[in-house]
């Protein structure tokens, strides 16, 4: 059972989540066209009415306002409420994960490191999946949040060989075969930007969840592409991101990766 203070914190949690996530949004939206996020002013995109702090509430100003903009009723796209929700959501089950029923325990540089990696799934599945691109911000993010984690390890004394050795295998475990298959093709198959991706969530990951990351990444996006299939009526050309399907894996495999990678090898030996 959960105790008071866990869900206590778990709530604040969850509301930083989706702040954070109202700021993935303005990520989402500039950083592929190159905006400056820090300086400009939050604005509407439709009508560039300049937005006030009560139109800025994380999900509760989508909600009231109808999902339309307050001054020009256009319609504000489902992602914000969607993103700052996952954003959300995300934080408060690595706190639970990592808390293990001590809800102080779970308050470590770790927490930070996963925070940072999982708002950067998000961001890199959204602009992947709308411009085929993986800003280097991305998975540098990523690598720091990696950065966080062994800090925390190193700062509680359980800092070990095997922990190091795993993380930086994982650097080029999937990255390295990426890059293998896009020299092969000639950049036609697999891009820069899922080699770093993937090199960068390796080091968080280690090596045997980054590879179970990948496989379920892959499976994600043939489920995918047979829906799409399926789905639309006239014939759909033109390529399927893959870093959309990998952040998913990754997110999957982040905490239960190794625990199936040593299970699937179980079964054979
Ligand atoms: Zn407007």
């Amino acid at each position: 059972m959960l105790d008071f203070l866990t869900i206590y914190i778990a709530t604040i949690i969850f509301i930083f989540g989706t702040v954070i996530g109202s700021f993935l949004n303005v990520l989402i939206y500039r950083l592929p066209i190159g905006l400056e996020f820090v300086k400009t002013n939050s604005m509407c995109t439709n009508c560039k009415h300049r937005l006030n702090w009560y139109d800025l509430f994380p999900l509760f100003s989508w909600i009231f306002l109808g999902g339309k903009c307050r001054y020009c009723k256009s319609k504000i796209s489902a992602r914000y409420p969607i993103v700052e929700a996952l954003n959300g959501a995300f934080y408060v089950l690595i706190y639970l994960f990592l808390s293990g029923g001590n809800a102080i325990e779970g308050l470590n540089l770790t927490l930070v490191g996963y925070m940072i990696v999982f708002s950067c799934l998000i961001v890199t599945a959204w602009i992947d999946f709308e411009h085929q691109i993986i800003p280097d911000s991305m998975w540098i993010s990523i690598f720091v949040g990696g950065l966080f984690i062994v800090a925390d390890v190193v700062i509680k004394g359980e800092f070990t060989k095997e922990f190091i050795i795993s993380k930086i295998i994982g650097l080029f475990a999937v990255s390295g075969f990426f890059f293998l298959i896009g020299m092969l093709s000639k950049g036609a198959w697999m891009g820069g930007g899922d080699v770093k991706f993937m090199a960068a969530a390796g080091f968080v990951l280690g090596w045997k969840a980054v590879i179970v990351s990948m496989f379920f990444g892959a499976f994600a996006g043939v489920i995918f592409a047979i829906g799409r299939k399926i789905v639309s009526k006239k014939e759909m050309r033109g390529i399927i991101p893959f870093g959309p399907f990998l952040a998913i894996g990754v997110c999957l495999c982040a905490f239960v990766g190794e625990a199936i990678f040593n299970w699937y090898l179980n079964m054979f030996i």
